[in-house]
Formats: C-alpha cells, structure tokens, sequence
C-alpha cells in the first residue's frame, strides 16, 4: 500500500474507534513515527496531511531535522541526559520524560536557550523491566516536583502498552493511564496543564483511542515493517 492509502485507512480506523467508545476524544492526532525511515518517506507522508513526527533516536534525527526543520518534531525515545544539549527549542513535544537528572539537565537547557520545553511523562505501567519510565506509585510526587522546573512544562502522560498480542491485556493498561489522568487533572497541580494523552502504536491503536487517547505513535502501519540494517 501506498504511505498515503496507509494514512487513509488509519484515520478512518481512528474515526471508527472514536464514535465506539464514551471515553473518546473528540480529536486525536496521528504521530507518525518515521525512525529507520527516509527523508523521503517522512515528506510522502507530509504529502498526505501529516504534520507530526515522532523519532526515538537523537542521532538519526538531527540529520532529518537538518532537512524537514518545518516539521512538528516529536521525540518519543528514552532520552539519555547528555543528547538533551541537542534537541532543546527543536521539539514540539518531549514523550518521554521519566526522570529528575532528565528533567533538571531539561530544565538547565531551556533556560540557557529561553525557550520552555512541552513534554509527557512517560509512565511504565505494564512493568516491564525492558520499559523505560515511572512506576504508578511515583508519579504524584514526581509531578509536584515539577513545581521546580519552571522551563519544563508537563502537558500530560505517555505509556507504552504491554509487548503482548492479547488486546485485553492491553486494554486495562489504557484505561489505567486515562484514569491516572484524570486524576492527575483534577489535583489541577498550578503548573501542569492537562492536554495529551499519548498512547496506542501499530498494534494497538484502536484500542488506546477507546481508552481515550488523544495522540497515538504510529509506525509500520504507515510505513510497512522496520528493517533495521
Ligand atoms: C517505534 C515506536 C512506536 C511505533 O511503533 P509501530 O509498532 O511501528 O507503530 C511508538 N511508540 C514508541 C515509543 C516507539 O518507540
């Protein structure tokens, strides 16, 4: 299939699941995840309305960045501290945000460059060592903390659904998020804003948009299956 039918079929998929479910948001943004893919797959994809892009490694991204600057650039991959110097003022939203040595080094970058960084916090809720981010019972103190880190602005929560093909095994990981969520908004901590919920991949999409999702990251069914060299 064409990158751009690919799209088509997703936001219709997308559509579907959204008037399925009460807990829908009214809009969900499609993140393209173009890691491993070309300059120019990311602009067929352009071609087709997409505007987002989510790349995980600092490295192979600052080349595309380079070519695409215009692009609304997402980084979804753990970020290590000392890649933090390269991505600060060139990203719409940080995904991946799942510590205090990330955030103060955030924190510490953003104000020498003026600029305030919009990012996620990643919760690991299917706790799996493999998983990068929070564990559940961390996260209210974690997001008080924030308080701290005026450059940094949490805009809302990331989860990674379990490595599993039983969709009702990924299903309550969705909804725990959602309700972590609106538990988080309604504490109305002054320097949160809750405005993302970012969860859902190739596999499990349909499911994370019932759930509530109003971002989800998708890859291969866009682009076909990653072929790492
Ligand atoms: C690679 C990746 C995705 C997209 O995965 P697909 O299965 O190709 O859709 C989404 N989120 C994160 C964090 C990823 O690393």
């Amino acid at each position: 299939m064409q990158i751009s039918e690919s799209i088509a079929v997703i936001q219709q998929k997308i559509k579907e699941a959204q008037s399925r479910s009460p807990y829908a948001a009214d809009n969900v943004l499609l993140l393209a995840v173009s890691k491993t893919r070309s300059v120019d797959m990311i602009q067929q994809a352009m071609a087709a309305g997409l505007r987002d892009f989510g790349e995980n490694k600092v490295q192979e991204w600052m080349g595309k960045y380079e070519s695409l600057p215009q692009v609304n650039w997402h980084l979804i991959g753990h970020l290590q501290t000392n890649k933090v110097k390269y991505v600060i003022g060139k990203t719409k939203l940080i995904h991946s945000l799942d510590s205090l040595p990330l955030a103060t080094e955030i924190e510490k970058r953003s104000q020498q460059a003026q600029v305030e960084t919009d990012v996620l916090v990643q919760v690991n809720i299917a706790e799996e060592d493999s998983k990068s981010g929070l564990l559940v019972p961390e996260l209210p103190g974690f997001l008080e903390k924030m308080a701290d880190f005026p450059h940094v602005k949490v805009k809302g929560l990331m989860t990674i659904g379990p490595n599993v093909t039983d969709l009702n095994q990924i299903r309550p990981v969705f909804a725990e998020l959602r309700g972590l969520f609106l538990q988080e908004k309604a504490r109305a901590l002054p320097h949160c804003v809750w405005q993302y919920l970012s969860m859902g991949m190739s596999y499990d999409y349909p499911i994370a948009v019932e759930e509530g999702a109003n971002i989800v990251r998708v890859g291969s069914s866009i682009f076909g299956p990653r072929v790492y060299s």
